[in-house]
Order: C-alpha cells, then sequence, then structure tokens
C-alpha cells in the first residue's frame, strides 16, 4: 500500500520541520528559568520576549497583548471566565455566545451558569454561520461577554467577526473569539476584527501541542485563572515553556505568512470537494464558499461517518467523524444538528482537513478510496438511495 494519507489537520498537525529544530535548540542551549536574574535566565527571558513580541507582531497586537498559555482549550476558558468574571463586578452577569462553538468555549459558558451568569446559545443557519439579527437582538444591556468563533472547526464556515465585536462594543460588553482554526486560513489583525480577546493555539499550525496564546487588549478587564509566581504580568502562572514559545513564535510566523499559498490549497480543497460530491447521496455540511481553505465536511446517507471513517483508517486515510475530542462517543456532532442536520445525517459526517501538505495525487487517492468504501457499505446494508 501506499503512504498513508493525512486528512485530519484540524484535529491536530504533525510538527515543522523548522519548528521542531527551534524546540530542540531551546532545549539543548537555552533552558534556564527566564525569573532568574543570572546570565542563563536572562537569555530565557529574552527569548520569550522575543518570541511574544514575534507573535504580537503576527496578530497586529503589542506585545503586552500577548500572553502564553498551554494550548486553545486554556485560552478559552480564561477568556470567558476570567473576562465574565470581571465585568461582573460591574454588575453584567450575562454572556452571548452560539450553538456551533467549540467544548471549550460551550463548557466554559456552562461552568459559569452555575455560578449565577446567564447565558444565551445563538442559532447558526444551514451554511453552519451564526444568526446575526438573533446575535444582534440578544446583545442588550448587561451582557458582559460576547463570545463567537472565527472559524468553526468542523465545517470551516467563518462567522462575520467585525459586525459583531461592532454590535458588542455598541452595548459595553467585551468581544472574544476562538481563532484557533482561523489563523493561517484567513488574514488576522486583531485591531481590524476589533476583538478584545481572541485564543489561538499551537498544533492547528504545525508547533507542538500543548502551546498556544491569548490576545488580551489593553484595558480589558479580567482576572487571572492560574495564581502563582506571578509570571506573564501576573495573570498566568508557571515558569514558562520557553522552548515552546519559541516553537510556537515560528509557528505563528509561518501561519501568517503561509496565507499567501492558500491559493493552492483552495485548489486542492476545491478538487476534493467536487470528487466527493460526485458520490450519489451526498451533501456538503457549512457554507459553500465562505470557508476555511482546509476544510470539507460531508454527509454520505445511509452511511455511518465512524464506520467510514474506520474503513478509510484501513484503507491508509486518516479522517475524522465529527470533531477529534467529540468523535468516538458516537453522539452526533452539536455543531452540524445545531445547523439543521437531522441526527442521521449528523452521524453520517466525515471531515476531511487537508494542508498545503496535501499532493493532488493524495486528493484524488482519497476521491476513489471513499468512492469505493461508501459504495461497498452502501451494498453491504442494502441501502437504496
Ligand atoms: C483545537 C481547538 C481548540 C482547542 O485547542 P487545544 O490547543 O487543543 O486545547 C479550541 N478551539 C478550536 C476551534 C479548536 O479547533
Amino acid at each position: 500500500m501506499p503512504g498513508a494519507i493525512y486528512a485530519d489537520h484540524a484535529s491536530t498537525c504533525p510538527v515543522s520541520r523548522k519548528v521542531a529544530e527551534v524546540v530542540a535548540a531551546v532545549m539543548a542551549e537555552n533552558w534556564g528559568n527566564p525569573s532568574g536574574l543570572h546570565g542563563k535566565s536572562r537569555r530565557a527571558r529574552e527569548l520569550v520576549e522575543k518570541s511574544r513580541a514575534r507573535v504580537a507582531a503576527a496578530l497586529g497586537a503589542y506585545p503586552d497583548e500577548i500572553f502564553f498559555t498551554s494550548g486553545g482549550t486554556e485560552a478559552d476558558n480564561w477568556a470567558i471566565k476570567g473576562a465574565a468574571g470581571a465585568m461582573a463586578l460591574s454588575g453584567r452577569r450575562r454572556i452571548v455566545t452560539d450553538s456551533s462553538e467549540h467544548p471549550a468555549v460551550l463548557a466554559s459558558c456552562a461552568a459559569l451558569e452555575h455560578s449565577d451568569f446567564s447565558v444565551s446559545y445563538i442559532g447558526v443557519d444551514r451554511h453552519c454561520v451564526v444568526n446575526t439579527e438573533e446575535l444582534f437582538d440578544s446583545i442588550t444591556e448587561n451582557i458582559g461577554l460576547v463570545s463567537v468563533m472565527y472559524v468553526n472547526n468542523e465545517t470551516g464556515s467563518i462567522n462575520p467577526i467585525r459586525e459583531i465585536a461592532a454590535a458588542a462594543h455598541r452595548s459595553g460588553s467585551l468581544m472574544f473569539t476562538d481563532a484557533v482554526q482561523a489563523i493561517g486560513s484567513l488574514p488576522l489583525s486583531v485591531s481590524e476584527l476589533g476583538v478584545d480577546l481572541l485564543s489561538v493555539s499551537g498544533h492547528k499550525i504545525f508547533a507542538p501541542k500543548g502551546i498556544g496564546a491569548l490576545y488580551v487588549r489593553r484595558g480589558t478587564p479580567i482576572i487571572q485563572l492560574i495564581d502563582g509566581g506571578g509570571q506573564e504580568h501576573g495573570m498566568r502562572s508557571g515558569t514558562e515553556n520557553t522552548a515552546f514559545i519559541a516553537g510556537f513564535a515560528q509557528a505563528v510566523e509561518d501561519a501568517v505568512s503561509g496565507i499567501g499559498r492558500t491559493s493552492g490549497l483552495m485548489e486542492l480543497r476545491r478538487r476534493l470537494e467536487t470528487g466527493l460530491l460526485e458520490i450519489p447521496g451526498t451533501t456538503l455540511n457549512g457554507h459553500p464558499e465562505d470557508r476555511a481553505p482546509g476544510i470539507v465536511n460531508i454527509s454520505f446517507r445511509g452511511v455511518s461517518g465512524e464506520s467510514l471513517v474506520s474503513w478509510l483508517d484501513m484503507n491508509g486515510i486518516y479522517a475524522s467523524a465529527g470533531a477529534a475530542c467529540s468523535s468516538g462517543n458516537g453522539a452526533p456532532s452539536h455543531v452540524l444538528l445545531a445547523c439543521g442536520l437531522s441526527p442521521e445525517l449528523a452521524s453520517s459526517a466525515v471531515r476531511f482537513s487537508i494542508s498545503f501538505e496535501n499532493t493532488a495525487e493524495e486528493i484524488e487517492r482519497i476521491i476513489e478510496t471513499t468512492a469505493r468504501i461508501v459504495g461497498n457499505i452502501r451494498k453491504l446494508n442494502s441501502i437504496n438511495l
């Protein structure tokens, strides 16, 4: 069998060679504790601050607005619990979010509901884009935080963050966006988006797992979640992960400068999408055009997404049924249900997420293999469309 094809980049990416080299070099040579006073520490501190400046420059932020975290989940938790907690001090205990968010956001909101916050979950349309009418109507007084993701991780659909941020600010609310799937896929400037808080994660952009960042606009009220030695200006204690921070800075720069290459990726995606949709009984989930360049989510009528993923795996193709964090539990995707799919159709979805590392030959093999397997599964189960 030819080499395996990795088409699951929205769940995680390999570490790029360049990033791995940066990480290894820091671990070997620049391993001091950035908080000390001697030379070994000073060099580590310089590295952390240089990395912070690089990340900030890539996002159009000031360095003091970038805080390193253990990843997207921590950044999401901190943005929501930290900002909501601070806003509650001025009597704003309401949060507006939407039903297609990542579990890190939904579960953080649910946790706040247990401590006297109220949360409105706005619906999404059939293209998995937030219903802005409903959203704008629900942004009234006493809202402390609006949290809407930039790019959905299951469908790739894009939300109009700039308009939503403007509406949030008109009512005196803070605006947070989970941009974990947006960075490297779409142009991303915090000032153009007009958000107060924005989360990114390393392992979705070819850095290691366990590193990410939260952008906090200067002056944004937020309380810290992690207390301790006072690192990150007292906002996120814990000895800095210097090696991963340096690798992350490299990955962020590479991701942002790689946006110029997304036209090639778009072409691959278009071919993948067209090829798969030629299989009978298929429908595309998410927005038909306005979508992250690497994500193709398709429902195969009469076929379980999980068994299709297993068959693809046995044929050397790696894809996901739903998001990695929720797949494997048998429940249909909350995102696809939110955009109006029946439980059957939601359970028959498979997400292919490709990157510029995939080749045109790989795309053809994915299409052929999927068509063959879907045909076989339907034959086996006597499914006539
Ligand atoms: C992967 C992902 C996260 C979580 O990031 P981790 O670094 O894995 O904790 C959050 N939001 C979105 C949209 C994601 O795709």
